[in-house]
């Protein structure tokens, strides 16, 4: 193939705005896929990534795993049809061999390699992935508003597998993840209750608008007890708070990659056979699973779309809570 140049916003070094690069890309290696990004996703990870909050960042690397885009050329071994789309997740590599793989968790691979942290990822024109880790996307969604789906829909779906037979479902962050979350809940039947950061409106009348029964303030108690409570915010000072809404034998999911340090609390919050858990990356059966789930609802997301080299102003806006729904760069 001819190689291709193109612009990718890249990290260089942690707590440093990204740069606006040019990388070429020669050729495709064996078990690749080279696509064109339509849309890449702006997710919370990709935060914590830039600001040097997560482990063994690989540098410099180009965030984002929320891709959607093109196949434009295939490695030795992947046939998949040039102009095929694609979506490629956060879970970019697994090992295959170790424990976790061998027992559907693979998830929790000790060798796992993630998208936008130690591959590069989707903030530039054209990206490589393993094709064993795309998927294919529900056609009832463009490119961009498919693309919150491949982290902020499947993370959703994760949590919400673990907390699915609750009546009362409380979920506390309504941003990108729980937007999706509301919509697998209403058409599950579930009553869901939205926490917000306190005051902000705007959050909770977006929350009613995809029909919560009940929206709040973090801080607040619901007026019933809940069954079962995500939390997508990552503030662990708010798991206190979600086990006092709990009722006994509840469940309370942590959906984030990172949380701020959780506050030392009486064990009255946890006894009655309440639980914590928390929810990591996914599995590609995961994948699988929501997405034909998706088409099927179908799942309908809010975006704010963001040209590729303003991918710095899309990630103060997610940082400031100035986001309505998920932010999206369109390189
Ligand atoms: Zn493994
Ligand atoms: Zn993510």
């Amino acid at each position: 193939m001819k190689a291709v140049a193109f612009r990718c916003m890249r990290l260089h070094r942690p707590g440093q705005p990204l740069v606006l690069d040019q990388c070429t890309i020669d050729d495709v290696p064996p078990g690749k896929v080279l696509l064109k990004v339509h849309a890449c996703g702006v997710c919370r990870t990709d935060l914590h990534v830039v600001d040097g909050e997560l482990p063994d960042t690989r540098l410099p690397i180009v965030p984002g795993h929320e891709i959607v885009g093109e196949v434009v050329a295939c490695g030795s071994g992947v046939s998949f049809r040039s102009g095929t789309r694609l979506g490629v997740p956060w879970l970019g590599h697994t090992c295959g061999e170790c424990d976790f793989c061998a027992h559907e968790q693979e998830n929790l691979c000790d060798r796992a390699l993630f998208t936008g942290y130690q591959l590069d990822g989707g903030y530039a024109e054209y990206t490589l992935a393993d094709a064993r880790y795309c998927f294919e996307l529900p056609t009832t969604l463009d490119d961009a508003h498919a693309a919150p789906l491949l982290c902020a829909g499947l993370i959703g779906y994760r949590s919400w597998r673990f907390v699915q037979e609750a009546k009362r479902l409380g979920v506390y962050g309504f941003g990108a993840a729980a937007h999706i979350v509301a919509q697998i809940a209403r058409w599950h039947g579930q009553r869901l209750y939205a926490f917000t950061r306190p005051g902000d409106t705007a959050a909770q009348d977006f929350a009613y608008s995809l029909g919560a029964h009940w929206a709040g303030n973090s801080d607040a108690m619901p007026p019933e007890p809940l069954d079962s409570a995500i939390i997508f915010a990552p503030v662990g000072s708010l798991i206190p708070l979600a086990l006092k809404a709990l009722r006994k034998g509840g469940t309370l999911v942590c959906g984030g990659i990172h949380m701020s340090d959780i506050p030392t609390m009486p064990y009255s919050l946890l006894w009655g056979e309440r639980q914590i858990r928390s929810v990591a990356n996914l599995t590609r059966r995961d994948g699988t699973e929501f997405l034909e789930l998706a088409g099927r609802i179908p799942i309908r997301t809010e975006i704010q779309t963001f040209p590729l080299p303003a991918a710095n102003e899309a990630l103060a806006r997610l940082r400031n809570g100035q986001l309505t729904g998920a932010a999206v760069l369109i390189p």
